[in-house]
């Protein structure tokens, strides 16, 4: 029996909303699998900070001839002679510097005092950042010059360090480091007590209450609404002199005239008797109390303001880090400007994506001159170096805010959208080689074996660069990309002949590079492949991350 003309069961395709969620869904196990790979390396750091083989290499090479201790104290390491007189400390900016991040991670260096605790030099010794900007700044003398000769004390202070061009959160990160490591952070854990009202009653007894200024450290005092004073506080303020055994927090009291109203010795880390000296001399007969700024500023003898025989050390920290304090005072206060890059970079990627909706080539040209002249103002394009330091170092808000923003459209709008925005309009090496393709008469294509073979290399690299982060391989791999050019220029190799060979090759083979070469590219092309389905390249992405999981509790 034929069944003739039976009308067919309609086939039932899943609803507009159905396809949506399925989207969404695979979406977001795909930003997971990215997520938990960069967790995976987040939890796997070690650290060598207690190994002062590195710091060694650096006093010989500042004291010839000289010894350095195997033991530090606070941090920093005595070099000697052979009769034993220190010629000069030794000092590392990590841990405090550790938690301060330039472009893709924290950078580190030692700092060599003279005998008289002066900064003889500043050395570096290693940084998280991209390789091209850590150059740049390892090139630039004034930028290590600028502490060569300040005095301990002055080190903490971080106003407005001289910044390399073209690598300013590389070396802004070093700045802060430096000043970290000599009190503008961490001082916390040494003085955690802030002053109280009762403690400088002495000095403005009619005062019943305190505000805080900006200023940090910096407050004033009240009688109801009329003020009586300024209260200075060392540790707040960052402020650091070491005396016998470290530093001390010290409050000074400015009236309303301009004069000292007081000097309190709040804590210090220097030991008995001679901190209990210098504090009952600074509350029964305190040296400082009426005298002029510039009286205190302009002596050279700590001992017009503080005699305390037998604690000159103490004394010695004591007046230089009030002498730092009144100097900070007097600097006009600094007020924090919108960096002129974040709006800019704001207009750039929302430019990008409206473009990105817009299918005509006028918009792919505009779009292509447009990020090709962002990628040469702002030199922001994201890659594996970036994305890999932060999951190992964390991320400064402060100064990753247009990268952050930059990353999560590059990743999100393809997870839930399906929709490149970031390779098709934003990216700038992409409209780079959109343009060479559109000047370039003839066009070729590969033969479809060397097609097959090559579109394989994204893939690879992207497998080789987060296997090797994950065991633990502390490699530039801003090296595997051509991105830091554009920030950095052609400072560094291997980057340098990425881009210049991805480009020549982008006059005969479109978008040559991103078709055979950029892991990045791989790794966008992940979340928009087979939109709402889970496909082989999911598997594998899966079994990569239980992998680096493993790895990590095992290595
Ligand atoms: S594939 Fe790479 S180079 Fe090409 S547009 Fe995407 S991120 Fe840029």
């Amino acid at each position: 029996m034929v069944i003739a003309d039976m009308p067919s069961r309609p086939s039932i395709s899943p609803s507009p909303w159905r396809r949506r969620w399925q989207r969404w869904g695979i979406g977001v196990c795909r930003l997971s699998l990215i997520a938990l790979a960069m967790a995976a390396l987040a939890f796997s750091q070690k650290t060598d900070e207690d190994d002062p083989a590195d710091l060694r290499v650096i006093a010989m090479q500042h004291f010839p001839g000289g010894l350095m201790d195997d033991q530090a104290e606070d941090g920093f390491y005595a070099v000697r002679d052979a009769e034993s007189t220190t010629l000069g400390w030794i000092t590392r900016s990590n841990p405090a510097a550790r938690s301060i991040l330039g472009y893709a991670g924290p950078s580190e260096v030692a700092i060599v005092l003279d005998a008289a605790r002066k900064v003889k030099s500043i050395d570096f010794l290693s940084s998280a950042d991209t390789a091209g900007h850590v150059e740049k700044v390892r090139r630039d003398l004034p930028f290590w010059q600028q502490w060569q000769g300040r005095g301990e004390a002055a080190l903490g202070d971080y106003a407005q360090p001289i910044l390399v061009s073209g690598a300013s959160l590389t070396s802004d990160s070093i700045a802060r480091g430096i000043a970290a490591r000599f009190g503008s952070v961490g001082m916390d854990r040494f003085f955690p007590d802030d002053w109280k009202l009762e403690q400088i009653k002495e000095w403005f007894p009619q005062a019943d209450r305190r505000a805080d200024t900006p200023r940090a450290g910096i407050s004033t005092v009240h009688q109801g609404e009329k003020m009586v004073g300024h209260v200075l506080h060392s540790s707040r303020m960052g402020v650091q002199e070491r005396g016998f055994q470290g530093s001390s927090d010290v409050l000074v009291g400015m009236g309303v005239d301009g004069r000292i109203a007081g000097v309190l010795l709040l804590g210090s880390r220097d030991n008995e008797p001679y901190r209990s000296d210098v504090t009952d001399e600074l509350r029964y007969a305190d040296g400082f109390r009426g005298r002029a700024i510039e009286e205190i500023t302009r002596s050279e003898d700590p001992s017009e303001f503080l005699l305390v025989s037998g604690a000159s050390t103490t004394v010695r920290s004591v007046y230089g880090t009030v002498v730092e304090m009144l100097r900070r005072w007097q600097q006009p206060p600094t007020s924090p400007t919108l960096p002129w890059q974040w709006p800019v970079a704001a207009l750039w990627i929302g430019a990008g994506i409206w473009l990105g909706t817009r299918g005509d080539k006028r918009s792919r040209v505009v779009a292509a001159l447009m990020s090709i002249a962002a990628g040469i103002a702002l030199g922001l394009l994201v890659g594996q170096d970036q994305w890999i330091g932060w999951a190992r170092h964390g991320i400064s808000w402060r100064n990753a805010l247009p990268m952050l923003a930059l990353s999560a459209v590059a990743l999100m709008v393809p997870a839930f959208t399906g929709k490149n925005f970031y390779c098709s309009r934003i990216c700038p090496h992409g409209a780079a080689q959109t343009l060479l393709g559109m000047v370039a008469k003839k066009r070729k294509a590969l033969p479809v074996w060397l097609h097959r073979s090559l579109q394989h290399l994204p893939w690879l690299s992207l497998l080789v660069i987060w296997g090797l982060a994950i065991l633990g391989w502390q490699l530039a791999f801003a090296h595997a990309e051509p991105f830091e050019i554009w920030n950095t220029g052609f400072i560094a190799f291997l980057p340098a002949a990425i881009f210049t060979i991805g480009l020549i090759a982008a006059l005969f083979l479109p978008q040559a590079y991103c078709h055979y070469g950029c892991p990045t590219g791989a790794l966008l092309k992940f979340l928009t492949h087979a939109p709402g389905r889970w496909t082989r390249r999911d598997s594998f992405a899966t079994i990569f991350v239980v992998v680096a999981w493993l790895v990590r509790f095992v290595v």
